[in-house]
Parts: structure tokens; sequence; C-alpha cells
């Protein structure tokens, strides 16, 4: 029987695989608004092929092996008593509870546009809001996209080459998009971008109504600040990266003037024996890096090192961002180095190795056959 029991605050990205870790050494209990891993990654994919996305990122929590210790619960964070050392639950019938714990990890991640949102959902409703998205883009006969990010690039990419016939624009602030990026991967996209037929419209940066969070598709014109006339099109997909993180629960002592956690590069909380954050709400870095870095392994052997009174590991954050940019394609899944160099894995190895050995085996220690999305 594990004697310490761990909280994860937010089973997300980071908060999923750090459970997994976790599993066998301590009392682990998960806390979410949604009742599976619901990744915020791909956007261009998920809109323009939900079914296929759904499979490898909408992931039911009893489908993961390495969560069968875990006890998960499927609830709203509303507050942390530090001194109780206890995190407040609200459950969907209204009551609240609270967990107690030895460590807490803060992953509650971001909300992003219309596709990562902190509202409580049941699998119907997230289901819903996947079709509902996918639609609208479907029967519009044209489309902006207004955002220079990952998520703008690969929405833009993706909808012009499902579907062929539509117009796509993307429109984004600075002379080139992929800022954060190596120029050799924007290049890259770039070339990809035109290939599939986007029109490209650097130098626009989007006036964003008053009070409208970009959360959801518009219709109506696009003012930009930059002075070019507007811009129209039947469904606008706004990308702009205004990330807020989901830290409304938590005491503004433990966050930085943005709002995000302050760690140390340990990924404790500073001041505050016992609770860490990972993820995209960690201010570990200026591109809060620590959940594509993989850092939840570092967190867990840091986890289980302090309760054996052992030193701490530092998390050491690149200075690019690396990843997939457009998701699986037909010819393949390109992935960006750092230094902005490309690795193709052919589009075969996607269903057949990647996603069968590498992830659901490699990464996260095994998964059930996922229900597809009906
Ligand atoms: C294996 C892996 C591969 C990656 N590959 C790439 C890549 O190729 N390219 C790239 O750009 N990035 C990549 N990323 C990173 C990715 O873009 C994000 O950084 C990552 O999704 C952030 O994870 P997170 O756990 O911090 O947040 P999230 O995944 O958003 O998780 C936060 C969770 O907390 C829940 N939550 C929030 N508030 C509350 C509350 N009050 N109560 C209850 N629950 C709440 C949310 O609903 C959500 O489920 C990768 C990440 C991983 C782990």
């Amino acid at each position: 029987m594990n004697s310490h029991r761990v909280v994860i605050a937010g089973l997300g990205d980071s908060g999923v695989l750090t459970a997994i870790r976790l599993a066998r050494h301590a009392d682990v209990v998960g806390i979410s608004a949604k009742p599976a891993l619901v990744s915020g990654q791909e956007l261009g994919w998920r809109v323009s092929r939900p079914h296929d996305w759904a499979r490898a990122n909408w992931i039911p929590f009893d489908r993961f092996r390495g969560l069968d210790r875990v006890r998960t619960v499927h609830g709203t964070l509303t507050g942390l008593d530090l001194d109780a050392r206890a995190v407040l639950v609200r459950h969907d019938d209204g009551t609240t509870s609270a967990e107690k714990y030895d460590a807490l990890v803060i992953s509650t991640g971001v909300r992003n546009g219309f596709w990562r949102q902190p509202n409580f959902q049941s699998a119907d409703e997230i289901g819903a809001d996947l079709r509902a998205a996918h639609e609208s883009v479907a029967e519009a006969a044209s489309v902006i996209v207004v955002g220079g990010g990952a998520a703008a690039v690969s929405s833009a990419a993706n909808i012009a080459r499902t579907w062929p016939d539509k117009r796509v624009d993307l429109y984004f602030p600075n002379e080139r998009a992929l800022v954060g990026h190596h120029p050799r991967s924007w290049e890259q996209v770039r070339r990809r971008l035109v290939e599939a037929g986007v029109g490209l419209h650097p130098g626009h940066r989007a006036v964003i109504p008053d009070g409208f969070a970009c959360d959801r598709i518009t219709n109506e014109p696009v003012q930009w600040s930059t002075g070019q006339p507007p811009a129209s099109a039947t469904a606008v997909l706004w990308a702009t990266g205004r990330v807020r993180p989901n830290t409304d629960w938590l005491p503004a002592e433990l966050l930085d003037e943005n709002g995000f956690v302050r760690v140390t590069p340990e990924l404790r909380v500073l001041g505050q024996p016992g609770v860490f954050a990972v993820g995209d709400v960690a201010a570990t870095d200026p591109l809060r890096s620590s959940a594509r870095n993989r850092a939840d392994a570092l967190l867990a052997d840091n986890i289980r090192a302090g309760f054996a009174g052992r030193p701490l590991r530092s998390y050491r954050p690149p200075k690019r961002r690396w990843g997939s940019v457009l998701g699986p394609q037909r010819d393949g899944l390109e992935v960006f180095a750092p230094n902005g160099h490309a690795f193709t894995f052919p589009a075969w190895s996607f269903d057949r190795v990647l996603m069968p050995l590498f992830v659901r085996w490699g990464i996260y220690r095994g998964v059930r056959t996922n229900k597809p999305l009906s």
C-alpha cells in the first residue's frame, strides 16, 4: 500500500502522463473537468477530420492501462487550501468536496479559442463540440484563419487540403508566421501552404472586437489595425494565441503577473513545499514548454525524490518551438526539430508503428482500443 497521496489537478496532456508515471509509487487522484484526455493539439486535423483526430486525441481515462490504479474525479477545481493541503472540487450535482494531498501537481493548462476550454463536459458534449466546429467549416464556401502560430497554420493547411474547392486565407501579423519556430521550419511550412492553395497575408493584425474572447467561429468582416481594408469569409477561425491560464481557482500569491504559476527550475511552486506545476500553466520559460518537452518524467522523479529526501533535478527548456505543425497528412507526418530540420514519418507508419508502438505503448504505456466518434 502506498502511503503518499498525490493529487493531479487537471488531467490533460501533462497531467495524464504525470499520473501514469506516479501510479505505481503513490496513491494518485486525478481531477478533471472532462471524462477523458481531450488534447488541445492539432487544431487543423481536429476541424477537418474529427473522426481521425478523435481516435488519437480523445481518449477516455478508462482506456489508459497506466491509469488503472489512479482514481479519477470528474469535477471542476474551485479552490486550494494551502494550510489544510487540500483542493476543492465542485461535482456535477452541485456539491463540493475536498481532496487532501501530500504532493499537488497543478496541470490545469490554458484556455485558447473554441477548441480548448476548461468547462465541465460530458462525453456527449465533447462530441457535439467537435461536430459543430467541423460542420461550420465544412459548410463554409470561404474560410479566413486569423493568427500566425501552429494552430492557425495547421488549420489553414488542413482545411485547404481537405476541401480543395474552398477559398482559404491565412492572415498573420508579422512578416512570417511560426515566429517561435526556427525560420527553416516556416520556410518548409510556407511551401506546403502555397501548394495547398492557401492565400498568405503577412502584416495583418486583426482588431479583436471588445468583449470577444476569440472562442467561436464568426462570419462578420474582420478589421485590421494595420490599415488594410476589411476581409470577409463565410467562416472566420480565430487562432490568435491569446491563451489564458486556468488558474482562477488558485490563490493569487502562487501566480506571476500574467496569471501563470510561478515555479523553480525543479517545477516546485515557490515557497510551497509539496506543490508543483507542469505544462502550459507553469511559468517555466518564455514558451512555457514543459508539456511538449515531456517534463512529466522529471516532475514524477522530483515528487518521488521529495518524498524520499533526495535532491531534485532541474528542467532545461530549449529556446525554440519544435514538433509537428500540420499533423498527419496523406504523404506522412513531418516533425520539426528545434534547429528547423524536418523529419518525415512515412504515412504507412502512422497507424502501424507510430501510434500503436511509439505513442500508445512508448508514451502512454498501453491504451485499450478507443471507441470511435459516432
Ligand atoms: C506527448 C506530447 C506531444 C506534444 N507534441 C507537440 C507538438 O508536436 N507540437 C506542439 O506545438 N506541442 C506539442 N505538445 C504540447 C501541447 O501543445 C501543449 O503544450 C499541451 O497540450 C499542454 O498540456 P497541459 O497538460 O499543460 O494542458 P491541457 O492538455 O490543456 O490540460 C489541462 C486540463 O486541465 C483541465 N482543467 C482546467 N481547469 C480546470 C478546473 N478548474 N477544474 C478541473 N479541470 C480543469 C482542462 O479541462 C484540461 O483537461 C505535446 C505535448 C505532449 C504531452
